[in-house]
């Protein structure tokens, strides 16, 4: 078996651990059958949708206050849910611009009422967090959205910001499960499981039970967060196989220490790539330093006409999809829980290497 180095930024490399797990029980999960042919409404699944919400809440430490979805249509779906289930008393929601997901995500909510964008970094082609000084977040809303990591432009949130008189929504789809984090101080927050919680195919939504029950009249059944809490995310069928994935990945977290432990590692793997970017100027990262993201890494070849071969010779030697997004170029390596320290001093030693015979 070879197993590469897997930096894509979603859906994104697994621990090796949880997939050997997976292929154990791959035949017989429960008498006699694969995870994937059960009933979501039998007794051994709801078991483990139970173990896996109670795991999730004890990494998170979620209050009781709150309620855990496992929902389907990514988090881009929740670019509308959000709207949909908040606006319906005040229809006004105030949005922070930090890159390609939350233009995305303002520009959903904006068919659905009142949408203010209070701060951007687009002037600075998204490379910086707007200074807090500075946002002009309206008194009078249903909540303030902003996305704590941008996974195309690695620009990430080190603080929570401090807004205390509306809730604060967070797409936490690339960061959520990296460090430790405090729940209460969001009124909801949402994640695709595919960057840092296991394959494609889940979205996990954290909302406090006082926003719940002001949806919007023409909210979709499956799209009011009130169906999926009365039906325990059970309301019609789920994607069973990616669950039980997530629960395992859930249980490999623990086993390691949890976030606390999750958060020193993601630190230093970040750390030490970004000293390597910065040496000399062979390569480049162009984020200000106390944004640079701990989970996406983005960084330019300083002669561009080099990057087809930076990527041909790096997956020989297996360190795969180092291509960065087609929106900003060059390279990106995302560095999620699963990938192992080893991983990241092998990029490191491959860029070393190259920038010694071409630079
Ligand atoms: C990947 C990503 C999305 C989109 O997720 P889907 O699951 O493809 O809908 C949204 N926001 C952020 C921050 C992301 O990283």
């Amino acid at each position: 078996m070879t197993r590469t180095y897997n930096f894509a930024a979603g859906p994104a490399m697994l621990p090796l651990s949880v997939l050997e797990h997976a292929q154990r029980e791959f035949f017989d999960w429960n008498n006699g059958m694969s995870v994937m042919e059960v009933s979501h409404r039998s007794k051994a699944f709801m078991d483990m949708t139970a173990a896996c919400e109670d795991k999730l809440r004890r990494l998170l430490q979620v209050p009781d206050n709150y309620q855990v979805l496992f929902l389907q249509g990514g988090a881009t779906s929740q670019f509308s849910m959000v709207p949909l289930n908040l606006l319906g008393k005040n229809k006004r929601a105030d949005y922070i611009h930090t890159g390609i997901w939350s233009e995305k995500a303002s520009a959903e909510a904006a068919r659905y009422g009142d949408v203010h964008i209070a701060a951007s970094s687009m002037q600075d082609k998204y490379t910086c967090i707007p200074d807090i000084e500075t946002w002009t977040v309206r008194n009078d809303i249903a909540y303030l959205h902003y996305t704590p990591n941008e996974t195309v432009h690695g620009v990430e949130f080190f603080s929570i910001p401090t807004i205390t008189h509306c809730p604060l929504v967070a797409d936490m789809s690339s960061t959520l499960l990296s460090r430790p984090l405090d729940i209460n101080r969001f009124g909801l927050i949402y994640a695709g499981v595919q960057k840092n919680i296991g394959p494609a195919g889940l979205t996990l939504v954290i909302v406090r039970d006082d926003l719940v029950g002001y949806a919007l009249q023409q909210t979709p059944l499956m799209f009011n967060y009130t169906t999926h809490i009365k039906e325990k995310s059970l309301y019609n069928t789920p994607p069973t196989f990616t669950w039980y994935m997530v629960d395992l990945t859930l249980g490999w977290l623990m086993q390691h220490g949890g976030l606390t432990a999750m958060g020193q590692i993601n630190e230093r793997k970040a750390k030490r790539l970004y000293a390597c970017i910065d040496e000399t100027g062979f390569y480049e990262n162009p984020v200000q330093k106390n944004a640079r993201s701990w989970m996406n890494v983005p960084f330019l070849l300083k002669d561009s006409s080099l990057e087809e071969r930076f990527l041909q010779e790096a997956e020989r030697v297996g360190l795969m999809n180092l291509k960065g997004h087609r929106a900003v170029g060059g390279m990106r390596a995302s560095l999620y829980n699963a990938m192992p320290e080893a991983g990241v001093d092998s990029l490191i030693a491959f860029m070393r290497d190259f920038e010694h015979r071409y630079g």
